[in-house]
């Protein structure tokens, strides 16, 4: 019997096409993702579990397999060029991508995966294929939804295109779990992606607590060298619109209208990435604008460390996303003692105890989001007691209960695992499901 029929889980491959869990994140494509993918396999590996994650190789520096740390190997997959291919055009190296994955897996005795765990759409959908080949589960977490973040849109923002939202059905019907962030999530996958409830596992992400944790604000704001003396409101990750770093400069300057004597100073953390509002240079040029630019930081991406020190030396984090599948950077400026301000979409809204550590706004109106800011920063005392209560609301979510989560939808996915039944009973899924996207079948 294989090991998937034992029930035991030795080793899981994890596949992650567009961003390597080695990546810097807060820049280009590499972001939450990144951190869930390495955290979530480093913690998996300490409780006995061996982790293989496939990723495609971005630089012809990039070793052919990296031991990210005891029981967590990296595999860069070569599939396409190194540089220069554009996130759009990623499907048209999934095919090589396969090949790599499943060349990998030939060199070792059968039974070598007991199962497979695909991030995002695009892993999904090779997932499916080496699930098929090696016979053991798929469990897949989409991170994101295109039907989710269209409907959510920034001004100039690029809906996803519908093949997108087509292979997302198709992973959701082909998935033997599926993993959210949220309850919402779950209910968004069976109200518009038509999934099985029964097969959906909701595990949430977690912050790196040893990491993330408060420290002394004065001596973080001189490493970072900035004014002990300022009210400081960060915003950390990509620059681009569906993230809406521009909704806090706008609210930042309506308060300075509103109190010029206020001393505000806006942080803004983070590297290019997507269309349209993406370059720094127009941030830079909308502060500019705005008449704000001498009252903006603009730091590149930081490592982890160092942005923990950015939280410590904050007395805001603001996340005015449009959308938000959880929103790891409000979880860990909780962690470090930092009450958020965040928009109320996604999982922000369970990331953030509006009231209680932080807001939640409804909208991206600029005076809405100048109100939050201007009540905060006004009232010390309960800025203080919400800094008290974040770090004891973030303790709430470990990358350690993550792991736990994720064990659990493992090991209920090797137990239902029935190869031969579900194929036929997963076709009908898939093709019902493309008919009603409108697909002829
Ligand atoms: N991040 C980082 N350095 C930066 C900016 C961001 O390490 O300069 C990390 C941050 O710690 C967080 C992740 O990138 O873990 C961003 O995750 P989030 O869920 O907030 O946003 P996403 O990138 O998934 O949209």
């Amino acid at each position: 019997m294989t090991p998937a029929h034992n029930h035991r889980l030795r080793r899981v491959a994890v596949l992650s096409v567009h961003t390597s869990p080695l990546a810097q994140p807060g820049t280009g494509d590499a972001g939450g993702m990144n951190v869930y993918v390495l955290q979530s396999a480093l913690r998996l590996a300490e409780r006995g579990v061996e982790v293989e994650i496939f990723t495609r190789a971005t630089s012809s520096a990039d070793a052919p397999v990296v031991e990210a740390a005891p029981g967590v190997l990296v595999r860069n997959v070569v599939a396409g060029p190194f540089e220069g291919l554009d996130k759009h055009d990623l499907p048209t190296q999934l095919c090589a991508f396969t090949a790599g994955v499943l060349r990998e897996e030939a060199h070792h005795p059968p039974g070598y995966y007991d199962l497979v765990h695909s991030h995002y759409w695009l892993s999904g959908q090779v997932g499916w294929l080496a699930r098929d080949r090696w016979g053991v589960p798929l469990v897949h977490t989409a991170h994101t939804l295109a039907a989710v973040k269209n409907a959510a849109l920034a001004e100039g923002d690029t809906p996803e295109p519908a093949a997108r939202q087509i292979g997302e059905q198709q992973v959701v019907a082909e998935a033997d779990r599926l993993i959210t962030n949220t309850a919402d999530e779950a209910g968004k996958l069976v109200e518009v992606y038509g999934a099985d409830p029964g097969r959906i596992d909701v595990v949430a992400p977690g912050a790196d607590l040893s990491r993330y944790r408060p420290g002394d604000r004065a001596a973080a704001r001189a490493e970072i060298g900035l004014d002990p003396d300022e009210l400081i409101v960060t915003f950390v990750g990509r620059i681009q619109p569906l993230k809406a770093p521009d909704v806090l400069l706008r609210a930042a300057a309506e308060l300075m209208a509103r109190q010029p004597g206020l001393p505000v100073r806006v942080v803004v953390v983070g590297g290019p990435s997507g269309t349209g509002l993406d370059r720094p240079d127009s941030l830079i040029e909308l502060a500019a604008a705005l008449g704000i630019a001498d009252r903006v930081t603009f730091l590149p991406p930081q490592p982890p460390d160092r942005l923990a020190q950015v939280y410590r030396a904050s007395d805001l984090v603001a996340v005015p996303s449009y959308s938000e599948s959880f929103g790891l950077v409000a979880l860990e400026a909780q962690a470090c003692g930092t009450p958020v301000v965040a928009a109320d979409v996604g999982g922000l809204g369970v990331a953030v105890r509006g009231g209680e550590t932080g807001l939640l706004v409804d909208g991206h109106r600029t005076d809405d989001w100048a109100d939050a800011l201007q009540a905060l920063l006004n009232d010390r005392g309960r800025l203080a007691e919400m800094a008290r209560r974040a770090p004891l609301h973030a303790a709430n979510f470990s990358w350690e209960h993550t792991a736990d989560g994720l064990l659990q939808s493992y090991r209920r996915a090797v137990a239902g695992y029935r190869p031969q039944a579900d194929l036929a009973q997963r076709r009908g899924r898939g093709l019902w499901k493309l008919r009603r996207l409108g697909v002829r079948t």
